[in-house]
């Protein structure tokens, strides 16, 4: 997966950006705030990125010589969402601009199976899980794995898209057609005691920066609030703190990269205090990778040193990761287009909140499920920050 070493690109240079979503647009903020330029490529027009970049590219994934022609317009390349088509990477190996993450990268985190797999080989804790092709492999994994358990499609899923829980009495052939029958992943159900996540960067000389752990609460499968820091023993944000720096090592990543963890209750009622920090604590186990920035990394724009995006450019243009050191107690909450559903939110409320941070992705349908938009609260404590993050949320929602 090495690739090899360039010189940094400074201020002025152009980064490629594939995807046109939220995650764009922010890289393409900072990117503008540090005077570099962005194109982004996307079968979509005026895209929340394409608002904030130099140039908006819009076409198929898939079309051969609009990919080429894009790539040859920037210096490096970089990804928003990992369904980008292989050809991409391939056509920026072609032309010699470097992709980064590489493509090896991207291709293992666009199927579960893959991320599995390449976790396994880099020696981390994953959840109990079994692949499985057709309903008798589900048969079998079914009564390895016990119940319950979540069946969920090997490509493609997000926010709990394509994936189905499977409890004793459910019908297998049922649950296999529900989504499609095609290559599955069959994952013990875990009793996590709390979501958590970490978001690390490593640069092109290995120079590794992880942000503190947070913790992560969804509602319906989407994400709805991030804490930072998660208030977690300091054992158990050591450690994840270690597996980041493990897999970032393992992959020669060079860019951002979030993990996603279930933290497990703690079941050791004496703890041995002559245990060393570095020993694992056998609680976090990695329901998910994302070899990007994050949601719930969006904090660090007002409660960090460097926020996601910047060390998402400064890695991918070839520089060290700047300081992860958190400024003040964050909390994240989304806002999702079911706010809509009574008409535009009262933002004049909201922004009665002198401490609260408005960002809106510029999406024209508010959908519901859909992020169109998230707070940002800094305060004193994160339970006060948490509390005002709420209540300001709130006051969006129209009767
Ligand atoms: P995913 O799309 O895999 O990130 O799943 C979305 C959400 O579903 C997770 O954030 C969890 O809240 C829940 N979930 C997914 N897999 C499991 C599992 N094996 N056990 C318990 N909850 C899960």
């Amino acid at each position: 997966m090495a690739h090899p070493r360039q010189t940094p690109l400074p201020p002025g240079s152009t980064i490629g950006v594939f995807g046109s979503g939220q995650l764009g647009r922010m890289l393409a903020i900072e990117a503008r705030r540090m005077g570099y330029r962005i194109h982004t490529f996307s079968p979509e027009r005026n895209s929340p990125t394409g608002q904030i970049a130099d140039f908006e590219y819009a076409a198929a994934y898939d079309d051969t010589a609009a990919v080429r022609s894009f790539i040859r317009g920037v210096d490096a390349l970089t990804f928003e969402f990992e369904n980008v088509p292989s050809l991409v990477a391939e056509t920026a190996e072609d032309e010699g601009v470097p992709v980064r993450p590489s493509g090896p990268i991207l291709h293992a985190a666009q199927n579960r199976q893959r991320e599995k797999s390449l976790l396994s080989q880099a020696g981390l804790p994953v959840t109990p899980h079994r692949f499985v092709t057709d309903t008798s492999e589900l048969k079998e994994a079914v009564n390895e794995i016990g119940f319950p358990a979540i069946l969920k499609t090997a490509a493609f899923g997000y926010d709990g898209k394509g994936q189905t829980r499977i409890e004793r009495d459910t019908r297998l052939d049922s649950a296999w057609n529900s989504l499609g029958r095609q290559p599955c992943v069959l994952e013990a159900f875990v009793n996590f005691e709390r979501e958590l996540s970490i978001v690390a960067a490593r640069g092109q000389n290995g120079d590794f920066a992880a942000y503190p752990l947070v913790e992560n609460r969804h509602v319906n499968h989407i994400l709805d609030v991030t804490i930072a820091p998660a208030d977690e023993e300091p054992a158990v944000t050591q450690e994840a703190e270690r597996l980041a720096c493990q897999l970032c090592d393992f992959l020669e990543l060079t860019g951002v990269l979030c993990i996603e963890f279930f933290c497990l209750p703690d079941t050791s009622a004496d703890k041995d205090p002559t245990a060393s920090e570095s020993q694992s604590t056998g609680r976090l186990l990695i329901n998910e990778i994302a070899p990007r920035p994050h949601n719930s990394g969006h904090w660090t724009i007002e409660g960090a040193v460097t926020s996601q995006f910047e060390q998402q450019l400064r890695t991918v243009s070839g520089l060290a990761p700047g300081s992860t050191d958190q400024l003040r107690p964050a909390v994240m909450l989304n806002l999702l287009g079911d706010l809509w559903q009574n008409g535009e939110p009262d933002w004049q409320a909201l922004l009665a909140f002198s401490n609260v941070k408005l960002h809106l992705y510029g999406k024209h349908e508010p959908r519901p499920g859909r992020k169109m938009g998230h707070l940002t609260v800094t305060a004193a404590t994160t339970a006060e920050a948490l509390e005002m993050g709420l209540q300001a949320r709130a006051a969006l929602q129209r009767d």
